[in-house]
């Protein structure tokens, strides 16, 4: 029987790349996101792979709309095998100018909602004695930068919360672990353009150059491919006992 995995935020950018691989060995995917064709590029992803999926536009600022997501999840697949915390937004601003609800969107969606979903997921990995749970945290989830403190302390909370359920998953075969991913070119990345090239007095091209890949010893983006195969490694026996680890996959930023 084919396993199941849902992934957070899986209609676009990582999340959606990490799909296509889980999809490609033959994985059930559950999708989840905001973009108002997530559907359509679920359903795509389902046709091209032969899978069979579900898609859910869940708000996971709302936790009672993540227990019902993972609810009918559990109900179509039987069970849950793989979790991907993946879903985040950011904010780029100065801490005087930096608007309250954004810090609290930016704590709900990209922490709070990761101790919703796991803890909606738990009763049926530790049932079955077998989970993976992968947590999409960031390079700012060990290292910080300036003009974003709601960003950088949800990622430096979410690796605090992956120990520690790598602790409580142990005696249950659950593994829990963080990738901590350098700049990816995703929407995310280039939505803070404007407001990176604002906050630092700089043009777009050298936001790019000097905020982004400055801190990458290999001066280039992370390919999204290469996050999705981190994650197909976790989910793997053969990382059965690695848990509790933030792996940084970053270009070189972290070793600096
Ligand atoms: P993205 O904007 O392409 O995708 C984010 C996904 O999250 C989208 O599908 C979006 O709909 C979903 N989402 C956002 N808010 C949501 C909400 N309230 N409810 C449900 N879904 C919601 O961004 P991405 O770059 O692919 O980011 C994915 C993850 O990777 C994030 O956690 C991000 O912090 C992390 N990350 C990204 C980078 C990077 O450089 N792009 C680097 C390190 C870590």
């Amino acid at each position: 029987m084919s396993k199941t995995i849902l992934i957070t935020g899986s209609t676009s950018g990582i999340g959606l790349g990490i799909a296509k691989a889980f999809a490609e060995k033959g994985y059930n995917v559950a999708f989840n996101g905001l973009e108002p064709n997530g559907a359509e590029i679920a359903q795509q992803v389902a046709d091209q792979y032969k899978i069979a999926h579900t898609f859910s536009p869940a708000n996971l600022m709302q936790p009672d709309a993540i227990r019902t997501m993972v609810a009918n999840a559990i109900k179509t697949f039987g069970t849950i095998d793989v979790l991907v915390n993946n879903a985040g937004i950011q904010f780029v601003a100065p801490i005087d100018e930096f608007p309250d609800e954004k810090w609290d969107a930016i704590i709900a969606v990209n922490l709070s909602a990761a101790f919703h979903v796991t803890k909606a997921v738990w009763p049926a990995m530790k049932a079955q004695k077998f989970g993976r749970i992968i947590n999409i945290a960031s390079a700012h989830g060990l290292r910080a930068s300036e003009f974003k403190s709601a960003y950088v302390a949800a990622k430096h909370g979410i690796v605090g919360f992956t120990k520690t359920m790598g602790l409580e998953g142990a005696p249950y075969g659950i593994t829990c672990n963080a990738i901590c991913p350098g700049y990816v070119d995703t929407p995310l990345v280039e939505q803070q353009i404007p407001a990176q090239a604002k906050a630092h007095n700089m043009t777009e091209k050298e936001v790019i150059e000097k905020v982004f890949l400055e801190r990458h010893a290999v001066k280039e983006f992370i390919p999204i491919e290469l996050l999705a195969q981190t994650a197909l490694f976790l989910a793997s026996d053969d990382a059965k006992t690695i848990t509790g680890i933030a792996m940084p996959v970053d270009a070189g930023w972290t070793a600096q």
